[in-house]
């Protein structure tokens, strides 16, 4: 297959380079495992370029009015647009996600950009009446060089919805793409550099270990917001504080419950089992409801459904739009998904259906995995406390409402939850009691713009996706004007 994309640079203070080290990393389609695009392998010179571009220009963007600054977002935006499918291609190819739902994902972009450039007049301060005769007041202003650190599952997305509050704040950004799926963001920088003044926005392809950590590292950048796996997340922190004091915020894991009352209908509880695992994403999806809680009294009804409509999904090429799964992103979620198969084998859980690499020709090469379910999943093994970020779905049981709750809590993770009951009372008291950030009563799996998400637990650190987003990009400085 020839390449998906001639776009192989990054954005560094508004130029289009390659790495300092000349060096390139060759990027695969999971489907496949054919070469389809390069990207630079980027240093820590070209961090510390970025950063020094990024410096140069923020005082001046943070300087714009609410107006004019919301007006170059919403036009970054509008520019995105025009090479939507451009973008859909790049990035079906490079991650293995089907097209149809990827399609949002540039919309979601879209929307986020204009979402946040309507909320710039919102970066208020406060005037505090601490004294009768004085005037004490707080303002909001902007860190300056701010860092986006990436994950391989919606890479387009992040790199643009999860910059939109930081820019809208007055920052200038670093975003570091996932290594894995890095093409989109070669794209991104093209439009970037038409669409915002030079050195607003950078984009620094490379491997984690090399530029991700000189951004975390770097001392002019104090604030620094990732989304990744829980490990990641934890050698961020410590990595930064051996720095400076800087704000971490963290995007982690999750191993999310969806408990079903017995008042529900087992069709509907199967079909949204399957939308909360996310089989559309392979299951590489932080917020998935990858644990099914069902009371005894529906376990075998809801159970029986679920298995005939996992053995059902249609795996293929994910441009297709007829297909329902498509590859695992890399080699190393490959190899991670295979070892929770074997783990499940030993640790005694019932394989109700998938558990291995599909057969047939076209999945003779490429990351292929069958969607999963075991049943008896319970809270002694791997597959019921480890993110497996990847199509496998545990289901487990329960009878009373005090055990159900437990159940779901008894993880190091808390990021999203789903009860599902036409009884208010307990869909309330399971969704205050269960400990995670986000939660759901009848519904899975949507994000709503303005509706903060993020995780409780070691799930994670920060709320992103409302205007406590914008904030966070933000620091208060207090005046207090003396007049007596
Ligand atoms: P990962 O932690 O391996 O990598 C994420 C990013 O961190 C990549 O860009 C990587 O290059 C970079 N990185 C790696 N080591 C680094 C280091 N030492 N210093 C700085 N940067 C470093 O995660 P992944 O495998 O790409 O993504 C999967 C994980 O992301 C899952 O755990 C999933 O739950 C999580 N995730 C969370 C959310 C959320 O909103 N909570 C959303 C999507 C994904």
């Amino acid at each position: 297959m020839a390449y998906v994309t001639k776009s192989d640079r990054m954005l560094i203070g508004g130029e289009l380079v390659h790495s300092s080290s000349g060096e390139f990393d060759q990027c695969i389609n999971p489907a496949n495992e054919e070469v389809i695009g390069r990207s630079p392998r980027g240093t820590k010179e070209d961090v510390a370029r970025a950063i020094a571009g990024a410096q140069a220009a923020w005082p001046a963007w943070a300087a714009t009015t609410p107006s004019e600054r919301g007006a170059r977002m919403r036009a970054f935006g509008q520019a995105l647009k025009a090479r939507a499918e451009e973008i859909l291609h790049v990035e079906v190819a490079d991650t293995g996600n089907t097209v149809t739902p990827m399609r949002g994902d540039v919309g979601m972009a879209v929307e986020s950009l204009d979402y946040y450039a309507g909320l710039i007049h919102e970066l208020k301060g406060e005037t505090i009446p601490a004294t009768p005769d004085n005037l004490h007041i707080t303002l909001r202003e902007p860190y300056g060089v701010v860092a986006r650190i990436a994950p391989f599952n919606h890479p387009l997305m992040f790199a643009v919805a999860r910059t939109a509050a930081a820019l809208a704040a007055g920052n200038a950004v670093i975003v570091k793409p996932p290594e894995t799926s890095p093409l989109s963001a070669l794209v991104l920088g093209e439009i970037a550099r038409e669409a915002l003044p030079p050195g607003v926005f950078n984009i620094v392809t490379g491997t984690g270990a090399t530029v991700g950590d000189a951004i975390v590292r770097h001392p002019e950048i104090k604030r620094i917001a990732f989304i990744g796996s829980p490990g990641t997340g934890r050698a961020i922190q410590r990595a930064a504080a051996e720095v400076a004091v800087k704000h971490v915020t963290l995007e982690l894991g999750g191993k999310n419950p969806l408990i079903a009352f017995p008042d529900t209908d087992p069709d509907v509880i199967a079909a949204a089992a399957l939308r909360g695992m996310n089989f559309t994403w392979q299951g590489q999806s932080c917020g998935s409801t990858s644990r099914l809680l069902l009371h005894e009294d529906i376990h075998d009804a809801v159970l029986e459904r679920v298995v005939e409509r996992v053995a059902k999904l249609r795996l293929g090429d994910p441009a297709d739009p007829a297909t329902d799964m498509g590859p695992v992103n890399s080699r190393m979620q490959h190899e991670k998904v295979l070892a929770f198969f074997e783990s499940g084998r030993s640790d005694g859980a019932r394989l109700m259906t998938g558990g291995r690499r599909p057969s047939g020709s076209l999945f003779q090469k490429g990351f292929w995995v069958e969607p999963t379910v075991y049943a008896d999943v319970r809270p002694g093994m791997r597959l019921w406390q480890d993110e497996v970020f990847g199509p496998i779905l545990s289901v487990g049981r329960w009878k009373t409402v005090e055990e159900a709750i437990e159940l779901a809590n008894s993880t190091e993770y808390g990021l999203t939850g789903a009860v599902w009951t036409n009884d208010i009372r307990n869909a309330l008291n399971v969704a205050r009691r269960v400990r995670s950030g986000h939660m759901w009563i009848n519904g899975v799996s949507n994000h709503f713009l303005g509706v903060p998400f993020g995780g409780m637990k070691n799930s994670g650190v920060g709320r992103e996706e409302g205007i406590e987003e914008m904030f966070s990009y933000t620091e208060a400085k207090t005046i207090n004007i003396m007049l007596n």
